[in-house]
């Protein structure tokens, strides 16, 4: 193994450090332990993912620094041979319900990926799958029926209106396909050569079908059929024509069609799976998959007040008076009695003091005019503590348009395949059982998909569903994406600081999570872990021991060394708990 090389510290007095110097390998796993307080983070953090930012962001151009955080340069007389740093604490920044664990990991961009391409589109009419033809499966179809004969693959062009005039205009058309490499088209059924271009009226030809290939249905000259018939379907816009000779000949589409009711349907992009793009997210809730309602419970917090003495609250402030009076006038139009107890009240009363009727407003017409007030922050504030959010009842919750959850891929639509653990969605991607054509489509998304779902399963993250909102994540889980987002990026050459990273870890997450931080450091990374966990320690290449004490009885380097000299030292407070001498108080 090649001896690393060192990240060298000089002089760092960053907080209660004490002008310390100290080396650091690169390219391996160093942890920074010691008693609380010592001086761990103003050495991992305020010096040396400081340091590595500062230079980063020195290096690019005042405009791209514009666009960045300031970092303040730590107080260090030197720092050598430091990388770019990132760091990855405890903490979740998250706060937008846009983000989700897909989103955040990329795995729903892949989903999306797949579900465009794979996805098998319903009818939204008969609820029938919808069929396409693909250079693949028409591959597919041929070698099966027409197994050992002769075909002629087209595709269909349209005349140009030049060319229907005859003379010059048409032979200067067929000349062209020519001159593209095109030896034969096919005119009312005719086969013709074009060298020398032949007399031919187009006059009435809207399109003519230009021959690709000649091709014999052998299995062993599938991989030249799916390229001519890849090639046929991009010139044709979408359609071939296969001719097998002695037969009709056959018209291929890639548009989708339903079978039964024979309704052309939109072949999927993958936008139309982004809940956070106008194209995918279902128009009621904008993709939030929840609507915030007037939510009865808050409305009429105690039903068993009448309405009388004040059942429906926004009417029992000030603001509401007026509104109380009509209620109280309507009610005895109506003859309601308003000494009942609202739970009393009939479904019929308890709608119409919902909705209102001619000449009472009713609780709806209150909100109504109150949110044309919306632009007060107080109103705001008001109309903020009678709603509550509830699924969005287009969507279930799904966040999507009916559309995207007509598409289902292995029996799932995307919402269902994304309230699924990412242990349950490894698992149900590797038995999907897929036709030889979306094997050959699928297969580098799979492998992607499969890649990162793999580093969420390898930090600990097995429980997680990617609907998961990323705001709701712990601290430590949300690191653990950010590591596995890592992992996933292979970057080479860059400082990694981690902020405890066992925190909240069963005994063999963390030993999962150690290796992986060998496997990054290993691949060419410097990684730099504050932690006392024992596992960690045990799977460091270098260990640094600040202390002796806290605060200003800290902040200096106890030891710094192998792990084997670690475990010789007899100053090191830890070194003589890990051989089990004593144990931390
Ligand atoms: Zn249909
Ligand atoms: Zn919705």
């Amino acid at each position: 193994m090649p001896q690393p090389l060192w990240l060298r510290i000089e002089g760092a007095r960053q907080n209660n450090l004490k002008n310390i110097s100290l080396a650091l390998p690169h390219d391996r796993v160093t942890v920074i332990t010691g008693v609380s307080g010592s001086g761990k983070s103003s050495l991992a953090f305020d010096t040396l993912f400081a340091e590595g930012q500062w230079r980063y962001i020195e290096s690019l151009s005042t405009y791209a620094r514009m666009f960045l955080e300031r970092v303040d340069r730590p107080d260090v007389d030197r720092i050598e041979q430091i990388r770019p740093s990132i760091a990855i604490e405890q903490k979740n920044p998250v706060r937008t319900a846009r983000s989700t664990v897909g989103t955040a990991t990329e795995i729903y961009d892949y989903l999306r990926l797949l579900f465009a391409k794979i996805g098998r589109v319903h009818c939204p009419q008969c609820g029938a799958e919808g069929g396409s033809d693909t250079a693949e499966t028409v591959v597919d179809t041929l070698l099966r029926e027409h197994p050992a004969q002769r075909a002629l693959l087209a595709f269909p062009l349209a005349v140009p209106p030049g060319a229907r005039t005859g003379g010059a205009g048409t032979t200067e058309f067929l000349a062209s396909l020519l001159q593209r490499g095109f030896a034969r088209v096919k005119v009312g059924g005719r086969v013709l050569d074009l060298s020398p271009p032949p007399d031919v009226d187009l006059s009435e030809a809207r399109e003519i079908l230009v021959v690709l290939d000649r091709v014999i249905l052998a299995p062993e000259q599938r991989g030249r059929l799916s390229d001519s018939m890849e090639m046929a379907f991009r010139e044709g816009g979408g359609r071939v024509e296969v001719e097998v000779l002695g037969g009709e000949p056959r018209v291929f589409a890639q548009q989708f069609r339903c079978p039964k009711c024979n309704l052309t349907l939109a072949r999927p992009q993958p936008l139309l799976f982004s809940f956070n793009h106008p194209l995918g997210a279902c128009p009621d809730c904008k993709g939030f998959g929840n609507i915030l309602r007037y939510d009865e419970a808050r409305l009429v917090p105690d039903p068993s007040k009448s309405l009388a003495d004040g059942a429906v609250e926004p009417w029992s402030h000030p603001s509401g008076r007026w509104y109380q009076k009509e209620l109280l006038k309507a009610a005895k139009r109506r003859g309601l009695d308003v000494s009942r107890p609202y739970a009393d009240l009939t479904d019929a009363d308890k709608q119409w003091l919902r909705e209102g009727e001619r000449h009472f407003s009713g609780i709806r017409g209150f909100f109504e005019e109150v949110e044309t007030y919306r632009y007060k922050l107080h109103v705001r504030v008001f109309l903020s503590r009678y709603r509550s959010q509830f699924p969005c009842p287009r969507c279930s919750g799904a966040r999507l348009k009916a559309e995207a959850l007509a598409v289902k891929v292995g029996g799932l639509t995307i919402a269902e395949c994304t309230a699924l653990t990412v242990e349950e969605l490894a698992r149900f991607l590797r038995g999907l059982g897929l036709r030889a054509w979306e094997e050959a489509v699928a297969r580098e998304i799979l492998k992607q998909l499969h890649a990162k779902l793999g580093f969420l399963l390898r930090v600990g993250l097995s429980y997680l569903t990617l609907s998961r909102q990323t705001r709701t994540l712990s601290g430590g889980e949300a690191q653990r994406i950010n590591l596995a987002n890592q992992l996933g990026s292979q970057l080479v050459g860059t400082l990694y600081v981690l902020d405890e990273p066992s925190i909240g870890l069963h005994a063999r997450d963390t030993a999962r999570l150690a290796e992986l931080c060998r496997e990054l450091a290993y691949a060419g990374n410097t990684v730099v872990v504050v932690e006392h966990d024992r596992t960690f320690m045990d799977a460091a290449d270098y260990l640094v021991e600040l202390g002796p004490g806290s605060g200003e009885r800290g902040g200096e380097v106890v030891f710094a060394g192998s792990r084997a000299e670690f475990l010789k030292d007899a100053r090191s407070l830890t070194a003589r708990y890990l051989t089990g001498q004593e144990s931390i108080p």
